[in-house]
């Protein structure tokens, strides 16, 4: 095999596993005769598989049977509409902490449908950190509170949920979903994209407390109502099919490795030898406060944005992936999802001191 590494933010690199056994059975489901690609949507081999892959989501994010599982497309920028159009009840408020551009999108299409307080924002510090608990002024009553778990394009992420009063707590968690252990009860509703951390794009998993489906109202349009797709188990219409098989694959994979401890453990490994190099010198610096760092979306700097370039073009040609940051932050990512390999980090901190040795 020549996989090179993979720090894409996303799509993202997936395991291993995972890809080899959706290519082994790609022309012919086992005992189908046919690909997954071709089967109906109403057979009974896909409903087993979306059946598994739901059970396998609950089992692994340990969601409680009060919540429904839900496999929807239009990716997590599809949400930031349905979420307002859903839950945004007339005449009240929904809270937005605002720590990122996603968020900021988020808070774009909830603005279309009712009153929008922005909660707390750190971008005056170019979200480079998290709001601090006494900055966050919340609605009394707010419809809900979003917020971003991980910030994909600045490197932060909430190392626990903050305290948000009684208004359900609505996560964009796309790309930090089941990349730790998860209180799913701590919420509302939960949404993610899949092409960080659960399979490829085209399928995003929603999981929503079922009391909040009586907020959908008739007058939705169907396919941008919660309610119609939880009654109807993710089949109103065809189903990203390929995309659900693969986050079953990705959820059995995930189960294989120990759950979401075993997954944390190694997640936070690869995060801290990362850390630890960058803060080792003066020739690396990190952008995000190290109160709210990411494990997953990490995010540095160089001396000079001439070496920023040089680092990018020779760790490329390196085999090491995707480096380049988002163009809001400048200097280097390294998204480092849960199907990244460890050995990717031993790779990159070997080449960032010969770098540093050379350049230094
Ligand atoms: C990638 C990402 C999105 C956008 O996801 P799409 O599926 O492309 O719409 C939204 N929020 C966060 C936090 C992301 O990382």
């Amino acid at each position: 095999m020549n996989r090179i590494f993979n720090f894409s933010a996303g799509p993202a690199v997936l395991p291993v596993p995972v890809l080899e056994e959706a290519q082994r059975n790609l022309v012919e489901l086992p005992g189908v005769g046919m690909s997954v690609l071709e089967i109906s949507h109403r057979s009974k081999t896909f409903e087993d598989m979306l059946a598994r892959t739901e059970a396998d989501v609950r089992t692994l994010g340990k969601v409680p049977a009060n919540y429904k599982v839900l496999f929807l497309q239009g990716g997590a920028s599809m949400q930031f509409s349905m979420v307002p159009l859903n839950l945004l009840t007339p005449g009240a408020t929904a809270d937005y902490i605002v720590t990122g551009a996603w968020a900021q999108k988020a808070v774009k299409e909830a603005q279309r449908v009712g009153t929008v307080n922005i909660a707390a924002t750190t971008e005056s510090d170019n979200f480079s950190r998290l709001p601090k608990p006494e900055e966050i002024e919340l609605t009394p009553g707010a419809a809900y509170v979003h917020l971003t778990t991980n910030n994909t394009l600045f490197g932060t992420e909430w190392p626990s949920e903050p305290a948000v009063g009684d208004a359900p707590l609505v996560a964009d968690t796309s790309s930090d979903m089941f990349s730790r252990p998860i209180d799913v009860s701590k919420y509302g509703l939960l949404y993610a994209g899949a092409q960080k951390n659960l399979g490829p794009s085209g399928v995003t998993l929603v999981i929503i407390r079922e009391d909040l489906l009586a907020r959908s109202q008739k007058s939705l349009h169907t396919m941008l109502n919660y309610a119609v797709h939880a009654e109807n188990g993710s089949m109103y219409n065809t189903p990203p099919c390929f995309g659900i098989y693969l986050m079953g694959l990705v959820m059995k994979w995930g189960l294989a490795q120990g759950g979401l401890d075993a997954i944390n453990a190694v997640n936070q490994r690869k995060a801290d030898k990362l850390y630890a190099e960058i803060d080792r010198s003066g020739f690396y610096r990190g952008t995000a406060d190290k109160a709210g760092r990411s494990r997953m979306n990490i995010t540095f700097r160089l001396p000079s944005e001439d070496l920023e370039k040089v680092f990018v073009k020779e760790s490329t040609a390196a085999g090491l992936d995707g480096l380049k940051g988002h163009r809001s932050v400048g200097g280097m990512r390294a998204s480092i999802y849960n199907a990244f390999p460890e050995a990717g980090l031993d790779a990159l901190v070997a080449f960032m001191q010969e770098f540093e040795k050379n350049n230094g």
